[in-house]
């Protein structure tokens, strides 16, 4: 496989860019290697500038549920960029998008438009303190809200993948408030609502740790964390920037059948533009600036162009797509586990909904610590071997695959045979 283009850009790269990227999970620090630089996509394919082909298992970290450049989104997109990229001024297009979110996911009542889930994420944080009058925010080891300060702290992700404990930059008064918790420890989270229940502002969690790897939660878990919110009253915010409108259209919330105060989202939502969002009860939300005290704005957010592309992707989200976007993920989880077991190689690949995960371990990983023992040098070889073979997984062991519906069963199929080839090679040369 030719990369000279790829390397070239890279090198030129690096004399203009922090590490030659603009998101440091993009850089193959923890597989090595040379990060491919990608000239175009179709469907579920990307093609990189030394015109390589890849069957594309990210996705853009999740955003493109139905692969690159689907033409109802172009078109939506194209159409509002006509017309102007942006007012700062109210549109009929973020009204609509608003109403689109707050009709499949019922615990939105009403909903505010941000730039980036790190944004989304961080002023659903500021309002539930100011909401609540509290400080502090009980978080779980490993789960990822985006780089603010105060959700940085153990965070997964890129921060995982890079070893990074917290960040330098990030006070010691940024981070006091943020107490931590080991993902699926029922215990410990009442012992942390017992300690610090009246000063808690809110319980932050991604409702399927899907930044860590992917670690479901235990059966009853999400549910004791409604109830401990509630007990307490604290706001319960759930992360759903992966999950929503992934898992199913509602989310995981409807999928797990237990529901959030406020509603983190991004990445589909916003269809591989520069769009998220957080939402929950309207008496809530209306604490926000102008109706309330509680101050959050943006110059670009609701920008029409995105809000198009969003609102094209979200009405195409019908039962249907959710049966394909499972049937892919286990057809990958299943022929991923058969080739690795084949191989005689230690392999868990846990299948959730429709996302999947690969983490060279012998047990179904449980907490963050379980994500981090895992035999991340294979990791890389295998991600390597699969790059060869024309798939594109995520460069790093604690990320997920995101299946599109762009992927057909020849696709699959393919994938799959190009995992047995990976596995067969990687225990010849283990
Ligand atoms: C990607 C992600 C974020 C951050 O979103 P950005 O758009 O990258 O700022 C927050 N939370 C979760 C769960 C994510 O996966």
């Amino acid at each position: 496989m030719d990369t000279d283009r790829s390397a070239r850009l890279f090198e030129r790269a690096r004399e203009v860019i922090p590490g030659g990227v603009s998101s440091p999970a993009r850089a193959f620090a923890s597989v090595g290697g040379t990060p491919r630089f990608i000239a175009r996509g179709e469907g579920a394919t990307m093609i990189d500038e030394d015109g390589n082909e890849y069957l594309d298992l990210v996705n853009s970290w999740g955003p493109l549920l139905f692969g690159h450049a689907r033409q109802e989104v172009i078109d939506a997109a194209s159409s509002a960029l006509q017309r102007g990229s942006s007012f700062g001024t109210p549109t009929e297009g973020e009204v609509e998008l608003a109403a689109a979110i707050i009709d499949a996911v019922p615990s939105v009542e009403k909903v505010r438009l941000t730039n980036s889930g790190t944004e989304a994420g961080m002023s659903a944080v500021r309002l539930a303190r100011g909401a609540t009058g509290r400080d502090k925010l009980l978080k779980f080891v490993g789960h990822y809200h985006g780089h603010s300060d105060a959700l940085l702290v153990a965070a997964g992700s890129g921060v995982a993948t890079l070893g990074i404990p917290g960040s330098p930059g990030v006070t010691e008064g940024a981070a006091q408030d943020t107490i931590l918790v080991p993902w699926n420890d029922a215990d410990a989270v009442a012992a942390a609502v017992a300690e610090h229940g009246d000063e808690l502002a809110a319980i932050l969690v991604e409702p399927v740790a899907a930044n860590m790897n992917l670690v479901p939660p235990d059966p009853g878990f999400l549910a004791a964390l409604r109830d401990h919110a509630d007990a307490c009253g604290a706001v319960l915010v759930f992360d759903e920037v992966i999950t929503g409108f992934r898992l199913a259209r509602g989310g995981a919330q409807e999928f797990h059948g237990v529901v959030p105060d406020i509603t983190v989202m991004g990445k589909v939502v916003g269809a591989g533009f520069p769009l998220a969002a957080f939402g929950g009860p309207a008496e809530l939300m209306d604490q926000l600036a102008p109706e309330g005290p509680v101050y959050q704005a943006g110059t670009l957010s609701g920008n029409p162009v995105a809000v198009a592309a969003g609102r094209a992707q979200l009405e195409l989200l019908t039962p249907a797509v959710y049966e394909q976007l499972e049937g892919a993920a286990t057809a990958l989880a299943d022929g991923f586990q058969a080739a690795f077991d084949a191989a005689g190689i230690t392999a868990t690949v846990t299948r959730h909904g429709s996302l999947a995960g690969v983490l060279f371990t012998s047990d179904a990983p449980r907490r963050f610590e379980d994500v981090a023992a895992a035999d991340h040098a294979m990791y890389a070889r295998f991600f390597h071997a699969m790059l060869d073979r024309g798939v594109y997984l995520a460069p790093s062991g604690y990320e997920v695959i995101f299946p599109s519906t762009a992927l057909d069963e020849p696709m699959l199929e393919r994938i799959v045979a190009a995992a047995q080839e990976a596995a067969q090679r990687l225990a010849a040369t283990g």
